[in-house]
């Protein structure tokens, strides 16, 4: 059939064809470790229908639709209470949490461009397990980073070397709350205060972290402070497209002071028609997502996502108790919420997570970086959380004889870091090669996984760029 059929089709045929397309797509069926944030069907009902009626809300003009400055505020003052804001304090609401996190790096430059003109060269300190988003900003924003070391048992942020890193020129330090990768929250306080000392921002990645830590902490479960109690945190972001289980498209970004918010905005008066105010990176936004999170906020309650952290934070105990009895397996630090970073004492986490699959589940195979060795992420949720005790048995199962971590061939790797150079390499034979076939990875994927985790980052990234450009003809 053509992509653009020249007369209408009915209805009936438009849907089937529709749901033909997402058949293949991840499901939320409690055996997904990784992007599913799966709390069940009668949340996905709820926000469907908040989703729906919220569609037509256009966030461009919040005088035009007054609703959409109503649920912004709405869902904004739910984030700074539950992130125990100061009076005073204020937020926008995001389309994810890369949005927020670039608003944050924007945030700091503009607000030292006004507060510290002399600053030409802006830098800021990132955990060297930030977020990608941290470097995608610094690309956007000519923001320098400057990569902080981690410890390489703990994977907190060094905090001696963030100090031995600060200079003149530091406008943001970062601190997550807790990193995707091991789950581990970074000592915030101590950045916090390197930051304040220096006359800088400081930005607490609570993404992942922000909706669920709060809740833990009401639970009695021991983690270091992260919110805005701790002196010098400046803003915080926290995505509801995650662990408030709304669809994608909702991320929040706090800021403790009003002026902090102006240094986010951007206007603009000089074209022909009218004038701009943007308070985020998009122009015309659907509010539909942040409806859902509106919807859903009221529909759990406070007791109701507290429930659902406790359920998730037993499970997390759980497998990590599994994964400390394995002779096979330990996880990278400790972590601090459900996301577990899986690594093999000797043998190959590739082959590990492709045993996995075989068996059914899905997880995140996670190649080796800086401190951090190749592992197997897994990201808890009330989903699979109901479903712990089969995967860790599963996994203990996968991981018995698993072959030594093999390097690729080395005419392969530099085949590859060539092809990653060059201008215009037959791209699609090499996929096919690799099994990789109507944009699909092969279900056994250790060898692929293999030769990308021996390529240098910058090989990597060019091929990934070849390959999303592949996919989408
Ligand atoms: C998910 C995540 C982000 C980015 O969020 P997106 O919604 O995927 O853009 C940033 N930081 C952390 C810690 C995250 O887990």
């Amino acid at each position: 059939m053509t992509a653009f059929p020249e007369q209408p089709l009915d209805e009936a045929e438009i849907f089937s064809g529709l749901s033909g397309l997402t058949k293949d797509d991840l499901r939320a069926d409690g055996r997904a470790f990784a992007f599913a944030y799966d709390a069940g069907e009668e949340t996905r009902r709820v926000a469907r229908k908040a989703f729906a009626a919220c569609m037509g809300i256009n966030g461009l003009d919040p005088t035009v639709y007054p609703s959409a400055r109503r649920l912004e505020t709405d869902v904004v003052n739910a984030c700074l209470e539950h992130l125990r804001a100061p009076d005073g304090a204020v937020g926008s609401a995001t389309s994810c949490g890369t949005e927020s996190v670039l608003l944050a790096v924007k945030t700091a430059r503009d607000h030292a461009r006004r507060t510290r003109p002399h600053i030409t060269e802006p830098e800021m300190l990132v955990p060297e397990t930030g977020h990608a988003s941290f470097h995608k900003a610094a690309h956007l924003f000519g923001v320098k980073l400057v990569p902080v070391d981690v410890d390489p048992d703990s994977f907190r942020a060094d905090v001696a070397d963030a100090r031995a890193k600060l200079n003149g020129n530091t406008v943001l330090v970062v601190a997550s709350a807790p990193g995707y990768a091991h789950g581990v929250i970074d000592p915030v306080s101590e950045l916090a205060e390197l930051a304040e000392g220096a006359g800088a921002l400081c930005h607490v990645d609570g993404c992942i972290g922000g909706w669920v830590l709060p809740f833990q902490r009401e639970l009695g479960v021991a983690q270091p402070e992260f919110d805005f109690t701790v002196d010098g945190v400046t803003s915080i972001s926290v995505d509801l497209h995650k662990y408030a289980f709304a669809p994608k498209g909702v991320s929040i970004l706090l800021h403790r002071r009003p002026e902090l918010r102006e240094a986010q905005y951007y206007a603009c008066a000089t074209w022909s028609a009218y004038s701009v105010v943007n308070s985020t990176l998009l122009g015309s936004k659907s509010l539909a997502s942040l409806g859902a999170a509106w919807a859903l906020l009221r529909h759990f309650g406070r007791s109701g996502y507290r429930d659902l952290v406790g359920s998730m934070w037993k499970a997390t105990e759980h497998l990590c108790s599994v994964i400390s009895e394995a002779d096979e397996l330990y996880t990278l630090g400790r972590p601090n919420m459900g996301l577990v970073a899986v690594a093999c004492r000797k043998g190959d986490p590739f082959v590990l997570a492709d045993r996995l699959t075989e068996r059914g589940w899905h997880v995140q195979p996670t190649y080796a970086y800086s401190r951090s060795p190749a592992h197997v992420h897994l990201t808890l949720d009330p989903g699979n959380s109901a479903r712990v005790e089969d995967f860790a048995r599963d996994l203990v199962d996968c991981a018995r004889n698993l072959p030594a971590p093999e390097a690729p061939p080395e005419q392969v790797v530099q085949m590859l870091s060539q092809v990653a150079r060059s201008d215009d390499p037959d791209t699609e034979s090499l996929f096919a090669q690799f099994g990789i076939a109507d944009g699909q990875l092969p279900g056994a994927r250790a060898e692929l996984d293999r030769i990308m985790n021996a390529l240098p980052p910058d090989a990597r990234e060019a091929l990934l760029v070849k390959f999303m450009s592949a996919l989408f003809r």
